[in-house]
Parts: C-alpha cells; sequence; structure tokens
C-alpha cells in the first residue's frame, strides 16, 4: 500500500457523512450523519479504515496516525472542557470498531476508557455518585479485559456473581460503592493473572492498546470466515469510532434503549423498542435486567420521549427509510448513539417499501431497490397457521425457511431409517457434521442447539432449500438417550415436533401449515383487489408490477407438460426456455425406448420411432396449447441410453439365474448386450445430447416431425404455436449443421404434407467449453443459443454434481473457497465469462441471435442480476422460481438505470 503524504487518517463526527462507508465504516459514517443533520450525538472522532489496512499490511499504525489522533483528541477535550482521565473530572471515551459491513467476529466496543484509580475518585466526585464511578470502573476492566488483553470473560461474570451472592442480591445495581470497589479489585487481580500484566492506567495507553486490539479483530478466524463466506473483500479494513461517553446508569432519570422508526415485522408505523432505565448500552443485549417497552418511557420521562419520537422522525425522512437506533439518557438529556438502516422480516420488506412510495419518500424504482428475490422466495413457502395454538418449545436462529412438522430424530441413522418407512423425521442434533448428510437429506426439517447462521447445518440446510433452526439453546440434546429436554419438558424419540425455518421458533406437536398466501396470489386463487387480501398481498402485487414494468429480462418457465407450463403462466411465465424431452420416455414408454436401442435392422429401429412419434406428438400438442402464443423451447433427447434400460447388475444376476436354470430368455440377453454395449464409465461425459441423434439415426428426425406435426396441427385449430428446436450438447458448428438439415427436410416435408405454412426456430445449447469458445461458429448454425449452466458448470470445473455436492462440497463451503455453490449462484469469474463472451461472439455472428439462459441459475437473484447485464434476452427457470426471477429482472433494470443516470 503507498501511503499517501497528505493522507488524512482521523475525521471528526463533523467532518464525515452517510455515503463514506468505506473509509469511515456503516457506525462512524452513520454517527457523523446523525452530527451533521443536528442531532445529539456525543462528539468524537473515527480512525478511518485506510489506517487499518496500514496497520494491517505492515504491523505497525501509520507514523502520522499519533499525531492526529492525539490533534483530534486534543479538541475533543477542548469542547468538552475536560481531559481523557483527567484525575478531578475525567474525559472519557468508548472505542468502538465499525467496518463498512457490520460482522460477526469483530471487536467488541469497550466503555469507559480513561478511568484509572485515581480518576474513578474524581469522576464519583463530579457526578455525586459513588457508586455509579465504581460500577463505571468495573465494567471498564471488564470489557478491556475481555476484548483487549484476551481473559475469559466468564471469570469476570463469576466474580460479579460470586459478589451478588455473598450481598443476597439478585441484580447489580442492588451493589452498592463498596461492595463494587471490592469488586473492582477482584477484577484487577483477574487482569493481573490473566493477562500477564496490570491493568493499565495511563488512559492514552488504554486508548491506544483499544484501537489497536479493534484492527486485529480485523482478522480473527470468526471474521475471516464469515467474509470468505459473504464474499466480502479481506482487504476493507475496519474503522474505529472513539465518542465521549455518555451515561444510562447514573440514577433512575437514567437509561438506555433501542428502537425502531417501525415495526420490523410489519412495517406499521409506531413505538417499538425496548427501555432499560439506569443501565449502560450493553446490559439491555445482555439480558441481565428486564427491559420496558419503549412506550412506557413516555411516563418515566416525557420530554425525552418526545424528543426521541421527533428525532425517528427526522431519521426515517432523512434515510427515507426504516432505521435503528441506540440512544442514552443522562439525567434526562438525551443522546443518540447508533442508527443504520434496519433489518425487517421479509413481509415488512414489501409493506415498507409500497409504504414509503405512498407517503412520497421513495419512487418506485427505489421500492424495487428495498426487497429482493430472496425475501420473496421466503414469503412463497408455506407457513405455520397464526391462530394455532401449539406449545412453544424454544427459539433458535432462522437458518434456512419453511414450516417443518416431523417425529423427532437424534441420530441420521434413524432419520434414514423412519423416512424410508414413510414416516416424516425432524433431525435434532446438538450440531451437525459432514456424517449426518443422509440423515439431513431425508428428514423434512433440520434443528441444532449450537452454531450459527453458518454453522454446517445452516450452510448444507439452506443449500438443499431444507428447513433448518439451529442454534436453539435452550435444548438440551442428549444424542446418546434420544431425546431432548426443554426447561421441564422432555421431547423422546418419536414425539411430534414443528420447526418453522423463518422465525426460529420450536413447537412441540404438530403446528398445522396453511398456504403462502403469496402464492395464492400468484396462482390466482386470491385477487390483491379483493377485500381478504392482506396488506402483504397487496404490496407483492404493486411490487411486482413495478417489476415487470421495467425489466428488459424476459422470464421463461423450464416445464415439460401441459400443467407445469399452465402453473407457469400464472405465475408470469413468458413462454417455455426448457422442455425435456426424455421425461416422454420413460414410464410405458420406455418399453419402445428399450425396442428402438435394441433394434438390429433399419426396420426395427423404424417400427419402434413409428410407434413413439403419435406419443410424443400428442405431448406436444398439449403443451403448445397451455403455452399458445408463447414460445416453446423444445430439447431433443439428450441423456445417455442406459438411463432407459435395466440396472446392469440387476439383469446379469437375471440372466445368470436363466441361464442356471437353463431357460435363457432371448429378449433378455440381447438386452444384457445392449446394457454392455452402452454401458459408460463416465455417462455424462459419453453418448448423450447431439451425439445420440447422429449416431441413432431418425431419432431426431423423429422428435423433430413430432413437433412439426403437432404445430401444423395447433395452426390448423386456428392456435398460435410458437415453437423452438433445441439441439443440446454441441461441441462443434459441424454437429449442428448436420442436424439442421435433417430437421429442415422434415419440417419442409411436413409443412408440405400438411400444407401449414411453418416457422420453427433452430438452435442450440451451449453447455460445453468448447461450443462456449466457438459460439461464434457456432451462431452460423443457430438462431438462439441457450446457455445449459448446470452441465456448462460440471464442464467448466470439471465435477459431476450428484458426486461432487456430496462428497466434498461442504467442506469446500466451510473453507470458503466458495460462500455459495456454483450450481446455485453462476460463478462469474469462470463459467458466467464463458457465457458473457460466446454471447458477445454469437451476437457479432449473427445480431439477432436469441440468448437465453435455462440452467438452474436462471431463478437465482445473483445470477439474473448478471444475465441482465451480459444483455440476455431471457432466463428459464422452475415454475416456482417465476416471480423470483421477474422480480430480480426488474431489480436489475431499474439498477442500471439508476447508474447510467447518475
Ligand atoms: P455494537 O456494534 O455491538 O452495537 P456499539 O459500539 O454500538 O457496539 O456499542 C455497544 C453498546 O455501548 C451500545 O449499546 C452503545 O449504545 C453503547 N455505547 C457505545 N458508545 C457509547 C458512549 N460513548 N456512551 C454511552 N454508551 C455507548
Ligand atoms: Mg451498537
Ligand atoms: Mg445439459
Amino acid at each position: 500500500m503507498s501511503e499517501n503524504k497528505d493522507q488524512k487518517f482521523v475525521y471528526d463526527f463533523t467532518e464525515g457523512n452517510k455515503d463514506l462507508k468505506d473509509l469511515l465504516g456503516g457506525k462512524g459514517a452513520n454517527l457523523a450523519e446523525m452530527t451533521n443533520l443536528g442531532l445529539p450525538v456525543p462528539p468524537g472522532f473515527t480512525i478511518t479504515t485506510e489506517a487499518c489496512k496500514v496497520y494491517l499490511d505492515s504491523g505497525d499504525e501509520p507514523p502520522a496516525l499519533r499525531d492526529e489522533v492525539s490533534a483530534h483528541l486534543d479538541a475533543l477535550e477542548r469542547s468538552m472542557g475536560k481531559k481523557l482521565g483527567q484525575a478531578d473530572d475525567p474525559l472519557l471515551v468508548s472505542v468502538r470498531s465499525g467496518a463498512k459491513f457490520s460482522m460477526p467476529g469483530m471487536m467488541d466496543t469497550v466503555l469507559n476508557i480513561g478511568l484509572s484509580d485515581e480518576s474513578v475518585t474524581g469522576l464519583a466526585a463530579q457526578a455525586g455518585d459513588e457508586r455509579f464511578a465504581w460500577d463505571s470502573y468495573r465494567r471498564l476492566i471488564q470489557m478491556f479485559g475481555k476484548t483487549v488483553l484476551g481473559v475469559d470473560g466468564e471469570l469476570f461474570e463469576d466474580a460479579l456473581d460470586e459478589a451478588k451472592a455473598a450481598k443476597k442480591v439478585a441484580v447489580d445495581t442492588d451493589l452498592d460503592a463498596a461492595d463494587l470497589k471490592k469488586l473492582v479489585a477482584r477484577f484487577k487481580e483477574i487482569v493481573t493473572a490473566e493477562a500477564g500484566r496490570d491493568f493499565p492506567q495511563d488512559p492514552r495507553e488504554q486508548m491506544d492498546l483499544a484501537i489497536h486490539a479493534v484492527f486485529d479483530s480485523w482478522n480473527t478466524d470468526r471474521a475471516k470466515l464469515y467474509r470468505r463466506q459473504e464474499r466480502i473483500p479481506g482487504d476493507l479494513g475496519t474503522a474505529v469510532n472513539v465518542c465521549s461517553m455518555v451515561f444510562g446508569n447514573l440514577g433512575p432519570d437514567s437509561g438506555t434503549g433501542v428502537a425502531f422508526t417501525r415495526d420490523p415485522a410489519s412495517g406499521h408505523q409506531g413505538v417499538y423498542g425496548d427501555y432499560l432505565q439506569n443501565a449502560q448500552g450493553e446490559d439491555v443485549v445482555a439480558g441481565i435486567r428486564n427491559t420496558v417497552p419503549l412506550a412506557d418511557l413516555e411516563s418515566i420521562d416525557k420530554a425525552s420521549y418526545d424528543q426521541l419520537m421527533q428525532i425517528m422522525e427526522t431519521l426515517e425522512n432523512h434515510y427515507r427509510d426504516l432505521c435503528d437506533i441506540e440512544f442514552t439518557i443522562e439525567r434526562g438529556q438525551l443522546w443518540m448513539l447508533q442508527t443504520r438502516v434496519g433489518k425487517r422480516t421479509a413481509g415488512a420488506a414489501f409493506r415498507i417499501a409500497t409504504q414509503l412510495v405512498d407517503q412520497g419518500l421513495i419512487d418506485e424504482a427505489e421500492a424495487l431497490q428495498r426487497v429482493n428475490g430472496a425475501q420473496l422466495a421466503q414469503l412463497m413457502f408455506p407457513r405455520f397457521d397464526d391462530g394455532a395454538t401449539t406449545e412453544l418449545l424454544g427459539r433458535g436462529i432462522a437458518a434456512s425457511p419453511g414450516a417443518a412438522v416431523g417425529k423427532a430424530v437424534f441420530d441420521s441413522y434413524t432419520a434414514v431409517k423412519w423416512s424410508r418407512s414413510g414416516e416424516k423425521v425432524i433431525l435434532i442434533r446438538r450440531e451437525t457434521n459432514p456424517d449426518d448428510l443422509d440423515g439431513m437429506i431425508a428428514a423434512e426439517g433440520i434443528l441444532t442447539s449450537r452454531g450459527g447462521k453458518t454453522s454446517h447445518a445452516a450452510v448444507v440446510a439452506r443449500g438443499m432449500g431444507k428447513t433448518c433452526v439451529c442454534g436453539a439453546e435452550d435444548l438440551e440434546v442428549d444424542t446418546k438417550r434420544r431425546r431432548m429436554t426443554v426447561g421441564g419438558t422432555v421431547v423422546e424419540e418419536g414425539d411430534v415436533v414443528s420447526i418453522d425455518g423463518s422465525t426460529g421458533k420450536v413447537y412441540l406437536g404438530e403446528v398445522p401449515v396453511v398456504p403462502s398466501p403469496v402464492v395464492e396470489y400468484f396462482e390466482g386463487r386470491m385477487h390483491a383487489g379483493a377485500d381478504d387480501a392482506d396488506e402483504l398481498v397487496q404490496a407483492v402485487h404493486r411490487i411486482m408490477a413495478y417489476a415487470d414494468r421495467v425489466r428488459r429480462l424476459r422470464v421463461r418457465a423450464n416445464a415439460d407438460n401441459a400443467e407445469d407450463a399452465l402453473r407457469a403462466r400464472r405465475f408470469g411465465a413468458q413462454g417455455i426456455g426448457l422442455c425435456r424431452t426424455e421425461h416422454m420416455f420413460l414410464g410405458e414408454r420406455r418399453e419402445m425406448v428399450e425396442k428402438l436401442i435394441l433394434a438390429d435392422t433399419d426396420e426395427e429401429r423404424e417400427e419402434a420411432l413409428k410407434a413413439l412419434l403419435p406419443l410424443q406428438k400428442k405431448d406436444f400438442v398439449e403443451l403448445f396449447e397451455a403455452m399458445d402464443g408463447l414460445p416453446v423451447t423444445v430439447r431433443l433427447l439428450d441423456p445417455p441410453l442406459h438411463e432407459f434400460l435395466p440396472d446392469i447388475t440387476e439383469l446379469s444376476v437375471r440372466v445368470a439365474l436363466a441361464e442356471a436354470r437353463k431357460d435363457a430368455n432371448e429378449n433378455d440377453l440381447r438386452l444384457l448386450q445392449a446394457v454392455h454395449r452402452l454401458h459408460e464409465q463416465n455417462p455424462m461425459l459419453g453418448l448423450r445430447g447431439v451425439r445420440l441423434g447422429l449416431v441413432i439415426p431418425g431419432l431426431f428426425g423423429m422428435q423433430v416431425r413430432a413437433i412439426a406435426e403437432a404445430a401444423a396441427e395447433r395452426v390448423e385449430a386456428k392456435g398460435d404455436p410458437r415453437a423452438e428446436i433445441m439441439i443440446p450438447l454441441v461441441g462443434t458448428v459441424q454437429e449442428l449443421e448436420i442436424v439442421r438439415d435433417e430437421s429442415e427436410a422434415v419440417i419442409a416435408e411436413v409443412a408440405r404434407k400438411t400444407g401449414v405454412d411453418l416457422k420453427l426456430a433452430l438452435g442450440t445449447m451451449i453447455e460445453l467449453p468448447r461450443a462456449a469458445l466457438t459460439a461464434g461458429q457456432i451462431a452460423e448454425a443457430a438462431e438462439f443459443f441457450s446457455f445449459g449452466t448446470n452441465d456448462l458448470t460440471q464442464t467448466v470445473w470439471g465435477f459431476s454434481r450428484d458426486d461432487v455436492e456430496a462428497s466434498f462440497f461442504t467442506a469446500y463451503l466451510e473453507k470458503g473457497i466458495f460462500g455459495v455453490s456454483p450450481f446455485e449462484t453462476i460463478d462469474k469469474d469462470g463459467v458466467g465469462a464463458l457465457v458473457r463472451d460466446a454471447a458477445a461472439a454469437g451476437r457479432a455472428t449473427r445480431p439477432d441471435l436469441k440468448l437465453g439462459v435455462c440452467g438452474e441459475h436462471g431463478g437465482d437473484p445473483e445470477s439474473v442480476h448478471f444475465f441482465h447485464e451480459v444483455g440476455l434476452d431471457y432466463v428459464s427457470c422452475s415454475p416456482f422460481r417465476i416471480p423470483v426471477a421477474r422480480l430480480e429482472a426488474g431489480r436489475a433494470a431499474a439498477q442500471s438505470a439508476g447508474s447510467d443516470s447518475r
């Protein structure tokens, strides 16, 4: 890192603003913003992320930093009229970490820096409150000891408990000055014993050590892992905020609280928050005493309450969004300590976005940025009936959404065994590990008592789309005795439990599940205008309308039959991007395929094809009818043939047994030969896709004929079929040319025979690296490309999905090699780059080349944005993901329009 000579490493709160998050971190930028809004923020300054970067790169703080900090500290001291740690009247500060993104694993805040054996008496005299001074001092030693010097926090907690026990009191506020003084002595002993040094008495040394500790916390293992998983760059660094202290622990006219400017669960405006009298900030979250609802503050301190309400309104209007805040009241004086745009539930996100539009605070394009596809997907899961009264057992972290009900099992073996016999099970573990994978797959849902959102259970469950509640710490899971206890309740193996992956709630017994109203709406069973349509449905309806209005990407469905196609249409599909014909060869038709594969002569083969033709045609007629007026891309047969043949081992055994009995069946013998002939080591890379079409004469021709005849029939029935024929697994233009010539001949023949002028587009999938690399040539023979990003991901990475997801993906996710599976979100740098370049090369050859995507990535939010950016025409995804794709396509368009005009 080159260090610029005039680089400024420290910003006063009056110098920053909310757009400087890169430099000042989220907390610092917003403290500055509030300061400049004229809100009561205790003065202070922010040390930039740049200083942190220098420190981390060089192992030492930038040489200029110390003086700059001194200058800002001087200014702070002058404005406050007292010096840091001044013996008779100490200025105290907090040292707070604050990166651009808030991150678990970063250093906790240290409050009351500047107190020492000397200044504690000065503080007592100034405040006229000895108890308060000693309470503040013990808090400093405790926080400093734990977070800066790395002393085990429990040692302090235990000492505090001992002090309370000795005095026979329950809460810390019942300890008096003398008790706290003794506690301070005890805490100092703990520090000396554990940290190998005395608690520093020099206030500046306290401050500097705390600042370095914040810098260092950027690279704790936890922070690093979190960044890798969330794809937060590792070189951003954290800022450090030094903020003069205000005191909520100065008596009953003081206190501290947190609040939301509106309800983060419903979005409704009102008074939402918690307040704790006579306490410092960290007490609220620590839950050591019970908080009161924020509304009670009105009767406790009306003036501060009114001022707070005023400030919340100012913040909402200024940030044009829900904000959460931290505040402290010191002897009737209100202070703002933090704000940020607050987290909210998925439902509230949609409601708030439309409420803000109605309030005139944001426009529709902005509303689209306030929600996302993951939230919409969450709203589409079935949910537990709110009205149901079932015993709440406990609560954990909502790790993967959904509502799951099943019998409690405590090991994977039982989960698999029971689910095989048709039972629904919930797998309950203390935490999961890769050995639990089978059980997780078998279970309806997963419940753990340990671990957070990035634990094994959470990561794997999200990847599998399975409901998961993790870290439900009240549950005592006893795997050996196959039970768990919660408070007094014992849940045995086989007892029914219900878990809600959207709220983290765990219930005993079966909670009835109701369909999501949002799905009812998409299905057309509930209308947004209807009286019973709830606010949420109305909000979703409006946001979807905004998205549809602005999006450029069209959204199609992957659907193989009329039923799915109709559902996709209801969900807003603008066509079918992938109809897999292999599904039309299964069931009873499998035998016909067997005949085709076994055919020795042309006659036999033609006969088999002739039998299949009318069936295929019927499927297509239904599909084209369901999708009348919209494009339907039909992919010719893709999978390896052996998928249509019996299992090799089973058949070998059957033949061997028959031979032993001397009654060998002629057909079985032929079948076995064929199975042997077609057996492949790597079927995924073997005889499949266009290769099949080229070596089995007439196969593709029959399929094309079925499509053409079906289209002709629909035209005759006054329909509007828009079939597109797609050739899979092409690696070189020559393959495509041969199939193309054959197909065109068939289409021309059908057109002649039926007298219908058939316009069928012919195109290809791009799913092999070679196809992507020679896209310019391939486009000469293709009217459209559909990127098959599932296979393209497999072939680019060189791994087979079925094998690797089960074997080593968890390890890769845990090690942070990818934050998310490349099958879930497109790997932009690798697979994505091929898509981008192939799209450009294809369009260079054929400017009107139609471009789409039909891999599962078509329904993934981040991938949809990427496909928008590289200029594809459409994405295709499973019917259920269509609303998500529509929304994200709209968001992507609104975003790029916004950045163009900037
Ligand atoms: P976090 O990121 O964990 O919220 P904060 O830096 O916001 O950490 O601080 C933790 C707690 O200490 C919060 O409740 C905050 O309001 C309180 N706090 C921080 N600085 C001060 C201060 N200067 N005076 C009083 N309380 C403070
Ligand atoms: Mg905070
Ligand atoms: Mg494929």
